[in-house]
């Protein structure tokens, strides 16, 4: 089901008071976006520690309150959009007892409601409105007066009118003029941990492995970069096939090339890849293991050097082939620019 501006009734959000906890990367395109739509600003609330989030909010003029407590007791609606790792300890602890009942929260991701990480009451509303889109493009299709892609969902109906407000607020930030998408916390998870867990893992070993054997074979480092992603070739591939349909996009190609990916393609038997997926898809993401095994290193996530699991696989991924070549490809690029 596909949602519009028709679906969603506005007068809904007549006299609630509406919060948002962080003025980040979609906070700050959401909150404007909705106040453009006509909330009044004086219903509008942006929650967040003293900071240049706030600062950048004071300066559009929004109401900021650092206090989370004096701004949840306040909230008739609060969304969440703080970074997803840091949504459980802020809301259980600073949000959650000060709520108002039957208060609606939104969050713009289904991670935390899926793996039921957050605590809510079961007389408040739980609702995903979730934008397939960067919050600058949130904000700049919006003042264009075009709508961005959206899932919205109902995850918990205490009021009994949640796919009301829901539409409402997906309406006030510009989400149903192109049509909002009905999904659940569950299938936005799944979708989103799949493609980084399983599908760009896949991408990335294929370039990397791509790479090596071309190499091995004679390419120089600079062709094999400028050949594989430095160009920009692949984006334009992928926008194409946005524009025109997955396969369709093959059109633009020469037609060796198209013969040669289409015949490959079909040679190719998926079949260990699809089995590795549905494993991926079962026992790591719906089945809570990640979730689980992220959560323990979560905090060392903060830390410096190698002390930081997410600096120590960038330097195991920048060893490869790959990684090194491009490293001596781009330092002799600086080389050549600052000469110029
Ligand atoms: P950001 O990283 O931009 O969030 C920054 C905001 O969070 C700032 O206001 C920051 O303020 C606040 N913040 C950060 N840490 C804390 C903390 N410990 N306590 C309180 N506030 C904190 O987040 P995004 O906008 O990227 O993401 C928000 C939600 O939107 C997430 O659920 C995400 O999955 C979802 N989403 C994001 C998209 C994107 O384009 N980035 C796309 C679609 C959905 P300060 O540091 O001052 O506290």
């Amino acid at each position: 089901k596909i949602y519009y501006d028709a679906d969603a009734n506005l007068d809904v959000l007549k006299d609630k008071t509406i919060v948002f906890l962080g003025f980040g990367n979609q906070g700050a395109a959401q909150a404007q976006n909705l106040r453009d739509t006509g909330i009044p600003n004086d219903k509008i609330i942006i929650a967040n520690r003293p900071d240049h989030y706030a600062e950048d909010a004071k300066s559009k003029g929004f109401n900021v309150e650092h206090d989370f407590a004096k701004a949840a007791k306040a909230a008739d609606v609060i969304f969440l959009l703080i970074p997803d790792q840091v949504q459980p300890r802020v809301f259980n602890n600073e949000i959650a007892p000060n709520l108002k009942d039957n208060a609606t929260i939104v969050v713009a991701s289904g991670y935390n409601v899926f793996y039921k990480l957050l605590n809510f009451k079961p007389s408040q509303d739980v609702v995903m409105v979730a934008p397939r889109m960067i919050g600058s493009s949130v904000r700049s299709l919006y003042t264009k007066g075009k709508g961005f892609p959206c899932f919205v969902s109902v995850e918990q109906d205490g009021t009994g009118k949640a796919l009301e407000t829901a539409l409402a607020l997906s309406r006030a930030i510009g989400a149903t003029k192109a049509g909002a998408i009905a999904s659940s916390a569950r299938e936005e998870t799944a979708m989103d941990l799949f493609a980084e867990q399983a599908l760009w893992p896949n991408i990335i070993m294929l370039f990397r492995e791509a790479f090596s054997v071309l190499k091995e074979a004679g390419c120089s480092d600079e062709a094999l970069c400028y050949e594989m992603w430095m160009s920009k070739e692949p984006a334009e591939i992928f926008e194409r096939a946005a524009e025109d349909g997955f396969i369709q996009q093959l059109k633009h190609h020469s037609t060796v090339s198209q013969y040669g990916q289409l015949s490959g393609a079909l040679a190719l038997d998926g079949t260990a890849t699809r089995e590795h997926f549905k494993n991926i898809l079962y026992n790591q993401v719906l089945n809570g293991k990640f979730c689980q095994e992220f959560s323990k290193i979560e905090d060392d996530l903060e830390k410096e050097g190698d002390a930081n699991p997410l600096n120590v696989l960038y330097q195991k991924s920048e060893a490869s082939e790959l990684g090194q070549a491009e490293k001596r490809v781009r330092a002799r690029l600086a080389g050549l620019l600052s000469r110029n």
